[in-house]
């Protein structure tokens, strides 16, 4: 058995209780009932993220990596409430919400690295922009290149 002592008054007289619940994220509370002492904290920090508004946009990073992590292994919604009965943890997030944030954040970081490496190529033509790129979308197929259907 622990037993928790008061940092103020040093009885031990805390109580520990779940004050709220976002998604998988809690929220707890510490008080003293002896002293009124309280101490609240979450089981996880808020990031900020960008908004398609140019606003950043602040949530809780457990939920977000919960979807994160879902969809970098191709699961979904009915996935992620599996895991978390199976986890006895708290219902997931809406995936609608947290996927159109990442979809920002992953724009944005795409945008930044094509910037990038535009610049990165004037330096290596000696600052000309008159730079001719090809693609031919075969990169994105696995296999013989030989085999790529353009249609
Ligand atoms: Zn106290």
């Amino acid at each position: 058995m622990v037993v928790c002592v008061c940092p103020e008054c040093g009885i031990e007289t805390l109580q520990l209780r779940l004050v709220n619940v976002v998604d998988v994220l809690s929220k707890v509370l510490i008080r003293c009932i002896h002293c009124g002492y309280v101490f609240k904290f979450t089981n996880s920090p808020k990031v900020s993220m960008p908004s398609r508004t140019g606003r950043s946009k602040e949530v809780y990073d457990v939920n977000l990596l919960l979807v994160y992590g879902m969809r970098s292994k191709g699961k979904a919604m009915s996935a992620a409430k599996e895991f978390s009965a199976v986890m006895n943890m708290p219902r997931p997030p809406k995936f609608n919400k947290y996927e159109a944030i990442l979809n920002v954040a992953s724009e944005k970081m795409c945008q930044e690295r094509m910037d990038t490496s535009k610049e990165e190529a004037v330096a290596q033509n000696s600052g000309d922009r008159d730079i001719v790129a090809a693609f031919d979308g075969s990169w994105q197929k696995r296999g013989h290149t030989g085999c790529f259907n353009e249609n």
